[in-house]
Parts: C-alpha cells; sequence; structure tokens
C-alpha cells in the first residue's frame, strides 16, 4: 500500500535511544512487566496514547510566544471562543483544562435527578463521570464493534433500535442523556456515521433527552464520512464538522487529540441557561470563565490547532499512517479491529496467542514483547486493564483481548511504523514461545496503571 507522504517537513528533533535487546530485558523486568513504570528515555517508540503527544506546528508554537496571559479578557481566549464558534456552530463555548474537566463541570448538570445516562461507547473518564454523578452509564454500539475480522465502514454506530427499547424500559424522564463518542474510542477508534448521528437525534427529540457529543476526535469523525458515506463525499472537512455538531445540544471535548495541542479541553452548548451553570461550576473547579485551567499560550495554540486539525490533506496523511501500518499487518496475517480506526490500530492479542488463556492476559503480554523485541510501547485494552468485579472481586473477562498501538499526530515516520510491523511479524514467528502473566500486586480499581507482574 502506497504511503501517503508527510503535508510538512521537519524544523525541530527531539533525540531517540534504542538500547539493546539485553537493556529492554532488564528495564521491563525492572518496571515488573508494567509499561507505565517505564521511563520515557528507555522508549524508543512511545504509542502508549495518541492523548496530549502530538506535534505542534510552527504556527502554534508562534502562538504559544502571542499567548496573552491575562486572567480575564484575554484575546487567546477569545481567539478559542471565536474559532470554536466558527467550527462547531454552538454560541456558548467555555474552554477548560482537558476532556474530563469538561465532564466534570457539565455532565453533573445534565444529570441532576436523574438514573441513567446512554452512549454508543462510554470513554473510561466520562463513565467515571456519570458514575460519580451517581448515574449509572450504558453502552448501546452497534453488534458489529464487537467482531474484529467484520469490516464494516462505521463500526462506532448508536444501535438505534437498542437505544429506544433501553429508554422505554428505563422511563425517559430517568435518562439525562444520549451521549455520542466520535469517533468510538474504545471501540477502537471505530467512525459513527451522519446518518447514524439523524437517527440518534430523532430518537433524543421523540423523548426529549439531550443530546451530548464527546467530541474528542471530530476531525478524524469527519475524514471517515467524506470516504465512506456517499452523501459526504464533494463535502469539504468543515462541512462535515458543522453537520455533525448540528444534531448536539452540546459536546465536551479533550483537545489533547484531533485538536493537536498537549492540554486543553473545551465544553460547547447552545443552551443560556447550562452556560450560566457551567461558568459557575468552572470557576469552582478549573478557574476563572476567560481561561478555563489553562495557560493564556495554550489557549492560543488551541486556537489555531482546532483549524489544523480539520485540513484535509493533514487527515488524509493522519488516517493514511493508520492504514499503511494496517495494511502491513493484514500481508503478515495478524488480525487486528479492522477497518483500522483513526487513531490507533487494536491489535487482536487472543488470535496472535491462541493457546494462551484470556487470565494470563495476551494483551499484556505482547505489550511486553512489542517492547522487547524493538523498545515499542503500546498497552492492553483486555482482561489486564478490566479491574475485578466489584463485589465478588472475581477476575473478569474483557470483550477483547486487544494491544493497542496509539499513533501520535504528526510524531512518527514511515520508518518508525515499518519498525512497528516487523516487530510484530517477528513475535508472530515466536508466537509459542510468548509467556502469559499474572499479577503479584494490584490496586482495587485502575489497577493496570500501578499493578506488579511476573512472568509465568
Ligand atoms: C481522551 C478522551 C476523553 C478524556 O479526555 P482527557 O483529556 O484525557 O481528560 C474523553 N472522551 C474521549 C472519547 C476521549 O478520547
Amino acid at each position: 500500500m502506497k504511503y501517503i507522504p508527510e503535508p510538512f517537513r521537519i524544523k525541530s528533533v527531539e533525540p531517540l535511544r534504542m538500547l539493546t535487546r539485553e537493556e529492554r530485558v532488564q528495564k521491563i523486568k525492572e518496571a515488573n512487566y508494567n509499561v507505565f513504570a517505564l521511563n520515557s528515555d528507555d522508549v524508543y517508540i512511545d504509542l502508549l496514547t495518541d492523548s496530549g503527544t502530538n506535534a505542534m506546528s510552527n504556527a502554534q508554537w508562534a502562538g504559544v510566544m502571542n499567548g496573552d496571559e491575562s486572567y480575564a479578557g484575554a484575546t487567546s481566549y477569545r481567539n478559542v471562543v471565536a474559532t470554536a464558534r466558527d467550527i462547531f456552530g454552538m454560541e456558548y463555548i467555555q474552554p477548560v483544562h482537558q476532556g474530563r474537566a469538561a465532564e466534570k463541570v457539565l455532565l453533573p448538570i445534565l444529570l441532576e435527578g436523574k438514573k441513567y445516562a446512554i452512549s454508543n461507547m462510554h470513554f473510561d473518564t466520562t463513565r467515571g463521570h456519570v458514575v460519580l454523578a451517581g448515574c449509572i452509564p450504558v453502552d448501546c454500539v452497534v453488534p458489529e464493534a464487537l467482531d474484529t475480522q467484520l469490516r464494516a465502514p462505521f463500526k462506532g454506530n448508536m444501535d438505534v433500535e437498542r437505544l429506544e427499547k433501553l429508554i422505554n424500559e428505563f422511563g425517559k424522564e430517568n435518562v439525562g442523556v444520549i451521549i455520542m463518542t466520535v469517533t468510538n474510542n474504545s471501540a477502537g477508534g471505530q467512525p459513527v456515521s451522519i446518518e447514524n448521528i439523524r437517527k440518534t437525534r430523532a430518537i433524543a427529540d421523540k423523548y426529549g433527552i439531550p443530546m451530548m457529543i464527546d467530541a474528542a476526535r471530530y476531525a478524524e469523525n469527519a475524514y471517515f464520512i467524506k470516504q465512506r458515506e456517499p452523501e459526504f463525499k464533494n463535502a469539504t472537512i468543515k462541512e462535515i464538522v458543522a453537520e455533525t455538531f448540528k444534531y448536539g445540544d452540546m459536546f465536551t471535548m479533550s483537545a489533547k487529540k484531533d485538536a493537536i495541542v498537549n492540554m486543553g479541553g473545551l465544553i460547547g452548548m447552545r443552551s443560556k441557561k447550562i452556560y450560566d451553570l457551567v461558568k459557575q461550576r468552572c470557576i469552582s473547579f478549573e478557574g476563572f470563565v476567560t481561561y478555563g485551567g489553562l495557560s493564556g499560550r495554550d489557549l492560543e495554540a488551541l486556537a489555531i490547532g482546532l483549524k489544523e486539525g480539520i485540513d484535509e490533506s493533514y487527515l488524509q496523511y493522519r488516517i493514511g499512517q493508520m492504514e499503511y501500518l494496517a495494511a502491513r499487518l493484514d500481508e503478515a496475517g495478524i488480525a487486528y479491529q479492522s477497518p483500522v480506526g483513526g487513531h490507533a490500530v487494536f491489535v487482536d492479542a487472543a488470535k496472535m496467542f491462541p493457546n494462551m488463556p484470556w487470565y494470563e492476559y495476551p494483551g499484556q503480554a505482547l505489550t511486553v514483547e512489542l517492547y522487547i523485541e524493538a523498545g515499542i510501547r503500546g498497552c492492553d485494552i483486555g482482561s489486564y486493564m478490566m479491574d475485578r468485579h466489584p463485589v465478588t472481586r472475581e477476575e473478569q473477562r474483557a470483550e477483547f483481548e486487544f494491544t493497542r498501538l496509539a499513533i501520535p499526530r504528526r510524531v512518527y515516520t514511515q520508518a518508525h511504523l515499518d519498525i512497528i510491523a516487523d516487530a510484530l511479524i517477528a513475535i508472530k514467528e515466536r508466537a509459542n514461545e510468548v509467556k502469559g502473566y499474572k499479577i503479584i500486586e494490584e490496586a482495587p480499581i485502575l489497577r493496570h496503571f500501578t499493578a506488579k507482574l511476573e512472568a509465568l
């Protein structure tokens, strides 16, 4: 497959160091086989996350210098608001320091006196904030999402029939919000179609429930729509983003993804009443309304990044990187959540190690092997990441055993992608020698960040 060339040249570089294989074996052992305990300078290619790991442009770095650090009324704040209004078409825009801050500020307002939030799939922090607001988060993704080998164009979609059934079952007065996550991160960065967004909106209207967009990957989702939904094949990315947000009453956004900054977030909404409440909560939790927990320089870089994120040549290159890596895995017969999503390749570790039981954590075993093989840091999205059952304390089996390789924006080259593919191929060749893991120390919740493991 042809690699789409970078629509930029490189002005500033950050040196990388490749340890020897012996050193890597030693480092991962010292880290108790937990990649979160590795030092970043012992990692050669860091695919732990695409969040906040973006490379900013020369224009954004110039914006950092131009940032207005005034406490109130800063020009950088006004630039963010004007740009976000223009792109997302919502009147009220509140900057915050990251995506979960947007959730913390907004969700309790929507969920007051309610019992449920329903989403195509809640991201972990969104799920957490729904629970903290005293409600139950319910996922309602289309069943295609669960079959990694089924190549459907919009595996991130809401299951609209089931959504309507759930609303009737729960009682419409008990559902505080319908959350549409674009792209659907937890299902593997899979896109959601405009057709599906329109149908979901119609149900929201029918039952009088607000619809919120979890908009971290607004631009990647729009690019997939342009490629895969015939109605939009001649539309610009900006037009598709506008069409997407037209159906939302409000949105939360982690700007650390498609807005190509290292820190930032946004809340957008149409209702003045909700905005007045958001401002109050923002002042308590984040900071005054015109900075929302960010420095002026962060706001300025964000205003520029929001526009760079919807540049079509950039998105073609960006999604092209995913498709290039995925095509190399196809050639080698390595299974992943396919077609590949917008920000990461989710390698199907259960298929890589067919004889390894789920409770020996195949996704984590592949993560460790990738570090040993080539200094690559991915992460487990599987039964290792899954916490124990809150009541019985038994191990729980996840729906998938993935090793996620998240690709930072504008950071790595084609040669790096080839190293990743070659490493996976080398591991596949010795797959029957790879051993599973057991946990020897773990926290009661979110254990995967700090657990200690032992090779079996
Ligand atoms: C990253 C992310 C969030 C949370 O944002 P943070 O900036 O990490 O706090 C929420 N929803 C989705 C879909 C995300 O990808």
